[in-house]
């Protein structure tokens, strides 16, 4: 039977009533694993409480937590599975795609879009199918489990806030699939015998701006000096309002010309950004410390960036890092 190590953070699948009429996390990694007595008939677990947070709370500090937890029992456990609030979920498997890089063992994240004590809920069927996933033989790095489809780390969105399939992958295929109580593996690991990569430091400093119609640059030059990367989440392929005569390549070029990294990336849902196509975005493109997120998701842009600024002070480096395929997530 294989052994595997349940990390509890919070969420909703963990949540109750509070007196003040909301829901708050408070029900401990042991009291959701007596909800599921059946998992003893397919695995050992070891269930640890490592936070009891709405995952609004949970960032880049406590992926650090996640991360060092596994790799502190990483050689005991056979696979590891997380449960996590639904909100942020999407960007704490990306970090931890960058974080666990190339591990044979599998490191499920999985939650619910209602507590696990409700009649009607989706936690149990989660819980019950990410701990199968995690010992299942094809099972294999960092993934959602949610709803009965297995996600890739790095190309999962929260695409419904209410229904019970909540979870996306964009732009790619699903790892698995279940039907029942049975996987249906779609993609292998791509490379079943690499070693396990860990990295434990991240760098915070990374700031989103949505561009709006309309939008004026002087919120740029106030962002200098508190971040190293700015994420400029444009139109469509993306572009500059005012290409470049306007303010806001001048604020851009400033902000290179300062040392800072300029990210560009779309708010369209799918299918990512070409620069090089609108004289719009052509000459930002040019810049130097302008790169750009290509089909990356919105989570783990952020969450690459956190990572390759942690890996080097160097702009040069952290721009090769940040371009560099990792688990899928450029295509
Ligand atoms: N607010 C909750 C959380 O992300 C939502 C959920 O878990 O579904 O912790």
């Amino acid at each position: 039977m294989k052994h595997i190590l349940l990390l509890a953070t919070g969420g909703t699948i963990a949540s109750r009533p509070t007196a003040a009429g909301g829901l708050a996390p408070a029900i401990t990694s042991q009291e959701l694993l007596s909800f599921l007595p059946e998992a003893a008939d397919f695995c050992h677990v070891e269930a640890v409480q490592l936070y009891n947070l709405d995952s609004t709370s949970i960032g880049p500090e406590q992926w650090q937590g996640i991360e060092a937890a596994i790799r502190k029992n990483y050689d005991r456990y056979d696979g590891f599975v997380i449960t996590h609030g639904t909100d942020t979920m999407a960007y704490t498997a990306a970090a931890l795609s960058y974080m666990i890089q190339q591990s044979p063992k599998p490191v499920v994240l999985t939650g619910s879009q209602k507590s696990i004590y409700n009649r009607d809920t989706d936690a149990r069927n989660n819980l019950a199918r990410a701990l199968l996933y995690a010992c299942h033989d094809e099972a294999w790095g960092v993934q959602i489990v949610f709803d009965n489809k297995v996600i890739l780390g790095t190309r999962a969105r929260k695409t419904r806030t209410k229904s019970f399939n909540a979870f996306s992958s964009i732009d790619y295929p699903e790892t698995a699939i279940f039907r029942d109580k049975r996987l249906i593996p779609f993609l292998p690991n791509p490379d079943p015998d690499a070693r396990v990569r860990f990295y434990d430091r991240l760098d915070p400093s990374v700031f989103v701006l949505r561009l709006v119609p309309g939008m004026q640059a002087d919120c740029i030059p106030l962002l200098a000096g508190h971040y190293h990367a700015l994420v400029l989440e444009s139109f469509g392929v993306g572009g500059l309002p005012g290409g470049d005569n306007g303010p806001m390549f001048a604020a851009v070029r400033d902000w290179c010309a300062a040392g800072g990294l300029a990210v560009f990336t779309t708010q369209v849902p799918h299918e990512g950004s070409d620069l090089a196509v609108y004289e719009v975005g052509r000459a930002a493109k040019a810049l130097p410390g302008v790169v750009e997120a290509r089909d990356m998701t919105p989570e783990a842009v952020v969450a690459k960036l956190m990572w390759a600024l942690g890996q080097s002070s160097s702009r040069d480096e952290t721009e090769r890092l940040f371009l560099t395929p990792i688990q899928r997530d450029i295509l």
